[in-house]
């Protein structure tokens, strides 16, 4: 019965232990992109700066929509 039980605490404090490494893993990358995020001057979709296209300061989600903001 003693055995089990350690047996069960290894396995729980080694399931923490990875989810905790894959959140400090996963964190900084996230922050990184929803930091670099543009809202389309058109439809206001939230698109990647690195995709998005710009003009006059603005950003577009596509080429479309682009050529179709005139103001
Ligand atoms: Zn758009």
């Amino acid at each position: 019965m003693r055995t089990l039980l350690i047996f069960i605490a290894l396995a729980l404090i080694v399931m923490i232990g990875k989810r905790l490494l894959q959140k400090s893993r996963t964190r900084p990358t996230q922050r990184a992109v929803s930091a670099n995020m543009v809202q389309c001057a058109h439809c206001g979709i939230y698109i990647p700066q690195h995709e998005a296209l710009a003009r006059d300061s603005r950003f577009y989600c596509s080429a479309a929509h682009r050529d179709e903001d005139h103001d």
